[in-house]
């Protein structure tokens, strides 16, 4: 099989590095544009123009660069700062990103849901040296810069107030009353380095992601080159800028290059939602025309489930997008159903590794139809990528055999912060091992089958647990609304793993009763699957599949805390 090369138009790569503010907010088109409203808070109602938030990213980069004797934070003073931002989406969050980019600081994204022992690891990993945290989880990051060693003096508010602590907005204020004049981009080389972002940790331990300037440069011109693949067979009835629903978290690649970098790629609204909460959604869908919803797997599970958001009005919406974890196909259908009409609903896949995003899914008629999209399939590559399949031996595996992924191209990460080995492992002679398994058909249509690190062995057979979960979610009844599998050890052989089944049970399976549907389940499982995969491991009805924000199953958690109840075998 050969190296695949991208359908989608090659972006230039002699592209030059520059600071990617300037080579974002440079662009000519943006002074033409009329002001339209960019952010509204879905909480508090604040709106703020476009042409209000570009003056404010100024006035930040001006405080952050300004020596502490006149007011500001010196973070160019020569000392190697590296500036953690921990909060949830709010207003003031691009500010501080945008603010750091023109400086060339690296920001360091911490996940808001950490827990404060999981932040101190993540603050030790990228070597933090000034803090900015929301008012509501100041008390979090102030215990966790304690436990690094972090003075007080080096922790700010980015929006809210706590007595005693400068906030973002209080500097800001301050370089406005002192009128300031506004400080020039920083230069950056081709691995200056942007930001830092967490591998998920779902299996292993989390590392710092290394992304430069350059990497952000060519992913939003991927957005570019894909938008306007899709404008050539979709275009709206209206010339309403688009309004998203910005609800995924922005410390993850896919929020943040969706709702944070590509800002000002084109005129758009962005109603921020500070995290998911059924009360919320119902709130903003009733009080916006929301168009353009990008989502995870596990929010497309709520529309269809949660009591609150199966009554939400759908009806404005043309643009949906889910991403960072797989879709089951009857997952697509269901929402399709639900949603009536959509004009576009599309797919990417992607990891931080390679930046955001390298497979988009097709809309029917792209390429002349050459790769309409069919049940399971997950994208094309995106621009300026290279792709190839391997088999477990390094070989290159044939036309629709499952092997591993690896990418390359200029939206791959420089590797991993501080650490050699893993860098090594995963990029090797300019290719990401992306560990995920997938196969690709004649057409260059590509199938995610599964992560290689989930899977396991069963009397030496491999078994994959997305196989599994797919095939319960297409019990004919629908007894259940979610379901993880995972390896558990086995009576046997201690130290081997067989597979179980953790389900949340719908209103129809509560309606039936737990042992109904796990012997339900179970020999549907056993009618379906060859035996190395049946549920040996047994099944077990939880309230809830434990997952981050970004919709991945912690399957590390239903196997070390999940494990309380044998119930089916
Ligand atoms: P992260 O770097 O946290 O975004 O995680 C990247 C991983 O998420 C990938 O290696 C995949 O395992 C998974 N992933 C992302 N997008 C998809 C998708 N569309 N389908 C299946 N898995 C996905």
């Amino acid at each position: 099989m050969p190296h695949i090369k991208p359908l989608f138009r090659s972006l230039p790569s002699s592209t030059p590095t520059i600071n990617y503010y300037d080579w974002l907010l440079g662009r000519p088109e943006l002074k033409s544009w009329s002001d339209f409203t960019l952010h509204i808070d879905a909480v508090t109602g604040e709106q703020r123009q476009a042409r209000a938030v570009l003056e404010r990213f100024e006035h930040a980069a001006t405080a952050l660069a300004t020596s502490p004797r006149d007011g500001g934070l010196g973070l160019l003073s020569g000392r190697r700062e590296v500036v953690g931002i921990l909060s949830e989406n709010c207003l003031e969050y691009p500010v501080l990103v945008f603010a750091l980019l023109k400086l060339a600081v690296p920001v360091a994204f911490l996940p808001s849901q950490s827990t404060p022992q999981e932040t101190v690891e993540l603050l030790k990993l990228s070597s933090v040296t000034c803090l900015f945290a929301s008012e509501q989880l100041y008390s979090h990051a102030a215990a966790a810069a304690k436990a690094i060693g972090l003075p007080e003096e080096g922790i700010f508010i980015l929006q809210g107030d706590v007595t005693g602590k400068l906030s973002l907005p209080n500097l800001i204020e301050d370089v406005k009353a002192r009128g300031l004049p506004k400080i020039t981009t920083r230069t950056v080389q081709d691995d200056t380095l942007a930001y830092l972002m967490f591998s998920s940790g779902t299996t292993g331990l989390p590392k710092a992601i290394m992304i430069s300037h350059r990497n952000i440069i060519f992913s939003t011109s991927q957005l570019e080159g894909i938008n306007e693949e899709i404008a050539k067979v979709y275009t709206p009835d209206d010339a309403k800028i688009p309004v998203h629903l910005a609800v995924l978290p922005w410390y993850h690649a896919m929020g943040a290059h969706i709702f944070v970098f590509r800002l000002f790629l084109s005129p758009s609204t962005l109603v921020i939602v500070p995290h998911w909460s059924a009360d919320l959604i119902v709130k903003t869908f009733s009080k916006y025309p929301i168009t353009h919803f990008i989502m995870v797997p596990s929010m497309t599970y709520q529309v269809l489930h949660n009591p609150k958001l199966q009554k939400l009005d759908l009806s404005s919406l043309a643009f949906v997008v889910t991403g960072a974890a797989h879709l089951p196909p009857e997952l697509r259908v269901a929402f399709e159903r639900r949603a009536k009409n959509l004009p576009v609903f599309s797919e990417g896949y992607g990891l931080s590794e390679c930046t955001a995003v390298a497979m988009v899914l097709p809309l029917p008629g792209m390429f002349g139809g050459r790769v309409d999209p069919v049940r399971g399939m997950t994208g094309i590559l995106c621009p300026s990528l290279e792709a190839r399949i391997l088999r477990e031996d390094g070989s290159e595996a044939d036309y629709n055999e499952i092997g591993e992924l690896i990418l390359r191209g200029p939206t791959i990460a420089l590797g991993y912060l501080n650490n050699e080995n893993s860098t090594k492992e995963t990029f090797k002679d300019g290719w990401l091992y992306t560990g995920d398994r997938f196969y690709m058909d004649r057409q260059e249509r590509f199938f995610y089958v599964d992560r290689r690190k989930d899977t396991f062995k069963v009397s030496g057979k491999q078994v994959s647990p997305t196989e599994i979960e797919n095939a319960i979610r297409e019990h004919p009844s629908q007894l259940i609304i979610d379901v993880a599998v995972a390896g558990v050890k086995g009576e046997r052989l201690s130290s081997e793993l067989v597979p179980r089944a953790w389900i949340v049970l719908s209103e129809t399976g509560k309606a039936q009763g737990v042992e109904a549907v796990l012997s339900a389940l179970n020999g549907w499982a056993r009618l379906r699957l060859s035996k190395h995969k049946w549920l040996r491991g047994g099944l077990q009805v939880v309230d809830e599949i434990p997952r981050l924000p970004t919709g991945k199953v912690l399957r590390r958690k239903l196997q070390d805390e999940l494990l309380d109840q044998y119930t089916t075998r």
